[in-house]
């Protein structure tokens, strides 16, 4: 049995439907981060699970026991949310007061858990500061010392770091993973940013436009992405379109590369521009037997790399190459080398009709 268990959640406003039907499990302990653009219908979905916002169709397992008919304070769970959402007119210590006295927690425990939840989220001397007097990282730190000192079964989080600038955003997403070893707690993460969905999360579920995508650990969603969203929406990638037989496929421009799975006729690739081998002054790139030769039209120095386009026949690749002294010039002919082992794309849940009912469940 999972922590939570989502079984085909749907979800209708008006005439339009937000979540198609949707089926996740988090096991007891997990991070689980639920990645998406923005309008896929990740609040929505939290929402539902929260139970401040009602499915138009299917159940919500907490612990085993069914949970969404129950109003939110009796769900055991607690929401951090992108806004803090802080009590105003409360100091810091009356804001995590404010649950407890709601669930009867007796005085001496309040105190006990109020001063631990300080204590993990660094807060400890700002107990009598209003949310005013606060920077935007530190009432952020409050908004989840307040979930946690609920000791909840299950922690929800929706784009908590989204409001605060890329440095703080960055020393926050790790004392979040820090708290997380820690204390444990069931977590469910939603973000649009692939980036600290990778840097967090045991696991990954990708949504577009109200359905569940693909799931799995941040590796292998992004080694061998099953699905052409998954493998364009985790980092950088390039979409080729070949023709396989079997595990062999054929680029468009005549060079052949090895697949990871079997496929006949035409198909799409994912090729991560860093597993791409780029070499100026190989003999390949006089005797390359292809239809046409690879040239560099464009560098792009990163610091730790350099990210190259290059044209070979009708196709521009990105290439990314770590170290080297000496950057490649635009206009110099490279040979190109492929890793094997290239993952085969399906299309699940790109440009699709919205009618069909998903394919939620196969993919959970
Ligand atoms: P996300 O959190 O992934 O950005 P949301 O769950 O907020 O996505 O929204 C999913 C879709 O549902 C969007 O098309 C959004 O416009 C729509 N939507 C969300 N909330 C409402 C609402 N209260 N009324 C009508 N449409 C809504
Ligand atoms: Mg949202």
């Amino acid at each position: 049995m999972s922590m939570l268990e989502i079984t085909d959640i749907t979800k209708d406003y008006g005439a339009s439907r937000a979540l198609h039907p949707v089926s996740l499990c988090v096991e007891q302990g997990e991070f689980v981060t639920i990645l998406g653009p923005s309008g896929c219908g990740k609040s929505s979905l939290l929402r539902i699970v929260m139970g401040i916002s009602e499915q138009s169709g299917g159940e919500i397992r907490l612990a085993g026991k069914r949970i969404d008919m129950l109003p939110p304070e009796r769900r055991d769970i607690a929401m951090v949310f992108q806004s803090y959402a802080l009590f105003p007119h409360m100091t810091v210590e009356q804001n995590l007061r404010f649950g407890l006295r709601m669930k009867n927690v007796p005085k001496a425990e309040q105190q006990t858990r109020i001063a631990h939840a300080l204590d993990i989220c660094t807060l400890s001397g700002l107990t009598s500061r209003m949310p005013r007097q606060l920077s935007g990282g530190q009432q952020q730190r409050v908004a989840l010392a307040r979930a946690i000192v609920m000791q909840p079964n299950l922690l929800l989080f929706d784009e908590p770091l989204s409001n605060l600038d890329a440095k703080l955003r960055d020393t926050l997403r790790h004392e979040l993973v820090a708290l997380h070893r820690r204390i444990g707690a069931t977590s469910v993460y939603v973000t649009h940013d692939q980036a600290e969905a990778m840097a967090m999360s045991d696991r990954i579920v990708v949504m577009n436009a109200g359905r569940v995508i693909e799931i799995g650990t941040p590796l292998e969603l992004y080694r061998s992405p099953k699905q052409a969203f998954t493998a364009g929406f985790l980092g950088q990638t390039n979409l080729l379109a070949v023709t396989a037989s079997g595990r062999r496929a054929q680029l468009p421009w005549g060079q052949t590369v090895d697949l990871a799975t079997e496929a006949i006729g035409p198909a799409r690739i994912s090729v991560r521009p860093e597993s791409i081998g780029i070499h100026p002054d190989d003999p390949r790139t006089r005797d390359t037997g292809l239809s046409a030769p690879a040239t560099v039209t464009g560098v792009s120095f990163m610091g730790a790399s350099a990210l190259y386009t290059v044209s070979i026949g009708d196709t521009l690749l990105k290439v990314s190459h770590a170290g080297g002294d000496a950057l490649i010039e635009p206009g110099r002919t490279v040979a190109l080398t492929f890793p094997s082992r290239l993952p085969v794309l399906e299309d699940r849940g790109e440009d699709r009709g919205r009618e069909d009912g998903g394919h939620a469940a196969e993919a959970a």
